[in-house]
């Protein structure tokens, strides 16, 4: 079973969130399919479809204007997060302290964070990828509880390029090793950045690559069942 997680960013609108439910809810797959939605779109009937949010706050309640808590999410009907996402890095100053606080919130709540590494263009071409993403899985992962990384280097992200095969391999592998080390090796790690029709099963199929996290391509229904299909 692999993760197919559609991340809409500040996309969609009642209507074509309908019509992706109603598709995803005829899709017969024995993967875990997850729509993570902006908050207006989170609520209704969502069909059995599994959604997900792309923000949580690290505090319970409280004055924190335009946050929203777990209890909230929980409320809405919410079983994933995505947590540290690099457009919340880049434009929201997240760091890995506050992802690691945001993913216990999330865990004390019973919603599961999609905890997101990965490094920029200037830390890839200077070949310290794996350095970057250890220090990151140091500070931002929680001690326990149920939880997903996703791999999405930040250069990779909207812009139609990707990393080699083998380069998603061998940091799948770092990232599945780590894990093992902490006693967490069930904890699925999925790959994200311009996953299209055309890569996303041979990406998916890469040892320790247990789904991906699809942004652009998840919001056209035509293409999201396409790459559901796709991944057997
Ligand atoms: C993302 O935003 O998580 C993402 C992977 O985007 P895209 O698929 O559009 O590169």
């Amino acid at each position: 079973m692999k993760f197919i997680i559609g991340n809409w960013k500040m996309n969609g609108t009642p209507q074509t969130k309908a019509k992706m439910i109603n598709a995803l809810a005829k899709t017969e797959t024995k993967n875990r399919v997850v729509l993570c939605l902006p908050y207006t779109l989170l609520n209704g009937d969502n069909r059995g479809v599994k959604i997900g949010a792309q923000n949580i706050s690290k505090h319970d309640d409280g004055a924190y204007t335009g946050d929203i808590s777990g209890q909230m999410l929980v409320d809405s009907g919410v079983k994933y997060v995505i947590v540290g996402h690099s457009e919340r890095r880049l434009y929201h100053h997240e760091t890995d302290e506050i992802v690691h606080a945001k993913a216990i919130a999330a865990i004390k709540n019973k919603i599961i964070p999609i905890i997101c590494v990965g490094e920029n263009l200037a830390e890839h071409r200077a070949h310290k990828t794996q350095r970057v993403i250890h220090k990151m899985l140091k500070t931002a992962l929680p001690g326990g509880g149920k939880f997903i990384v996703a791999y999405e280097p930040r250069w990779a992200i909207g812009t139609g390029k990707t990393p080699t095969m083998d380069e998603i391999e061998s940091v799948h592998k770092m990232i599945y090793d780590y894990l093992k080390r902490h006693g967490n090796e069930k904890t699925p790690v999925l790959y994200g950045g311009s996953v299209n029709q055309s890569n996303a099963a041979t990406i998916a199929a890469i040892k320790h690559v247990n789904g991906l996290l699809i942004g652009g391509a998840s919001l056209e229904i035509k293409t999201f069942l396409s790459i559901i299909k796709s991944i057997k």
